[in-house]
């Protein structure tokens, strides 16, 4: 091992192979409830670097965990706790190499951070539409690795959407420049998009060309109290019929998970919070090529007719940028104001959306006959079906203990209804290591057989990022 580490000492710079000190910020999770071992973390600074590394380790047999911004949520940017991984921490290979207004896109090494590459993008006069509440940390390598989804996946798609090539270091060392920028090429087997959502298990993304759109002339939000989460969904057809494209943002909190934000961020105003006859409020986004005034007086009649229809008992339209970003920080404050509130069992499921409501229904009732007092932190992307469907532990009592009893029964009885939903069990985050023991349950067999396939294929040694996604055959 010690052969090891001096070689990459010798590649990539002795200051960037860390063995001692304090390593929390590689090792341990973002929600803390796990924490590995690394045998060092090693920060390359050019893909070069990053292929002699692979290499080395591959020759040592040594596997590697890729790492972005480590703000994961299935426990797969971490090492194990043997203390014989490397993690590969993409974090200094952040540079933006090119735009190309003609082509509309955008090459980006994978360490930049997400909001780097918006405000870079916003600067040449284009907008990257992935949004999500971590972008002030989360990479786009990472973003890649998980096929990250975000607040604007209904107008834009996730990050599988926004991506037309990539460059990966493959288990082997090798590099496969994919970077084409092509909309359109049908030369065989698509490796760009076996890449993307393989979280670290096939190789390191090392680059990334990314589609890039014309800024919307006005962009407005509102936030609207709805009496059912039925309500929210036909609330949700209505607007796609007016906005069409315009729609860009769909987005519903129970009462319950903005309580929470009321709770630990008091500073916060929350709209129609703990209003009896809405149990879920809206926040909508309309983007507009025209202007502030089409948009506004499209919203304004979008609303007029949602009032009329009954779906919506309340709702207000932000005056101004300032008050949009408020609404926005409320909506992504809620997972911020859950782990305050204390450990809880997340459930990142998507259903479709036309099944939503009798979903919702069915798994409130069984979680609360089944397990008295548990807590429902019910809020997601509502116009892509995904749900955060999470538990958190009754108020009384210990919550490590909750969760060390009856974990394993909730996720169960929710990843059961979300099967009889013909609903998946991960629509964003990943497997990671967290549902590894779960996929085989909910995942076809002929599906899971393929993707072992291709593992094999791709990393016989088994060193890439091993135990998450797939187990090795
Ligand atoms: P990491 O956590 O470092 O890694 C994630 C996975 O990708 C790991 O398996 C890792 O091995 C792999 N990986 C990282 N970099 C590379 C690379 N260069 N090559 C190959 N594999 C790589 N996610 C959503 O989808 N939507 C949301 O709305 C959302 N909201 C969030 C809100 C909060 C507050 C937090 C903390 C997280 C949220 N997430 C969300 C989850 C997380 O931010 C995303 O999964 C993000 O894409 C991870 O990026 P990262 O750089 O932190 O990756």
């Amino acid at each position: 091992m010690n052969d090891l580490i001096d070689t990459l000492r010798r590649l990539v710079g002795p200051a960037h192979v860390l063995t001692d000190g304090d390593l929390t910020a590689w090792e341990q999770d973002w929600r803390k409830r796990s924490r590995g071992k690394a045998l060092a973390v090693v920060r390359p600074a050019s893909t070069a670097e990053v292929a002699a590394v692979v290499k080395a380790c591959a020759a040592a047999g040594t596997s590697i965990v890729p790492q972005g911004g480590n703000t994961g949520l299935a426990v797969g940017s971490i090492p194990d706790d043997s203390g014989t991984q490397i993690v590969l921490s993409l974090a200094r290979m952040s540079a933006v190499r090119a735009i190309d207004e003609a082509n509309l896109t955008l090459t980006v090494e994978a360490g930049c951070v997400l909001q780097t590459l918006q405000e870079t993008a916003e600067k040449a006069g284009f907008l990257f539409p992935l949004s999500l509440a971590a972008e002030g940390s989360c990479t786009i390598g990472g973003n890649l690795g998980t096929n990250a989804g975000g607040t604007q996946v209904l107008r834009y798609g996730n990050t599988r959407e926004l991506c037309l090539g990539l460059e990966v270091v493959t288990p082997q060392g090798e590099v496969w420049d994919g970077l084409s920028g092509l909309r359109k090429d049908n030369t065989g087997y698509d490796l760009r998009d076996l890449f993307i959502g393989s979280e670290g298990t096939l190789g390191v993304i090392t680059a990334a060309t990314l589609k890039l759109y014309p800024q919307p002339a006005a962009t407005l939000t509102a936030w609207a109290a709805v009496p059912s989460l039925a309500q929210a969904v036909a609330l949700l057809g209505l607007a796609q019929r007016q906005l069409g494209a315009g729609l860009t943002g769909f987005e519903v909190m129970g009462q319950f998970a903005l309580s929470l934000v009321g709770k630990h961020f008091s500073q916060l105003r929350v709209p129609f919070l703990g209003q009896a006859d809405a149990p879920y409020c809206v926040l909508l986004e309309n983007s507009d090529s025209e202007s502030e005034q089409h948009a506004r007086e499209r919203f304004e009649a979008l609303l007029e007719s949602a009032f009329e229809a009954g779906h919506v008992i309340d709702a207000v339209v932000a005056e101004n940028l300032t008050q949009a970003h408020q609404l926005w920080h409320v909506r992504e404050s809620i997972p911020l104001a859950q782990a305050e509130e204390g450990l809880n069992i997340k459930h990142d499921i998507s259903i479709p959306v036309s099944r939503i409501p009798a979903f919702c229904a069915e798994t409130d009732a069984l979680l609360a006959r089944e397990i008295p007092g548990v807590r429902l932190v019910n809020f997601g992307h509502l116009g892509d079906g995904n749900l955060h469907y999470n538990v958190q532990a009754p108020a009384s009592g210990d919550a490590r203990t909750f969760l060390r009893e009856q974990e394993d029964r909730v996720n169960t009885l929710v990843y059961d209804q979300v099967r009889a939903f013909n609903g998946s069990i991960s629509a964003e985050h990943g497997i990671g290591s967290l549902k590894l023991d779960k996929l085989p349950a909910y995942k076809s067999p002929v599906a899971l057989q393929l993707m072992r396939a291709i593992k094999q294929a791709l990393d016989p040694q088994n060193l890439m990022n091993p135990g998450r996604v797939v187990q090795a055959p």
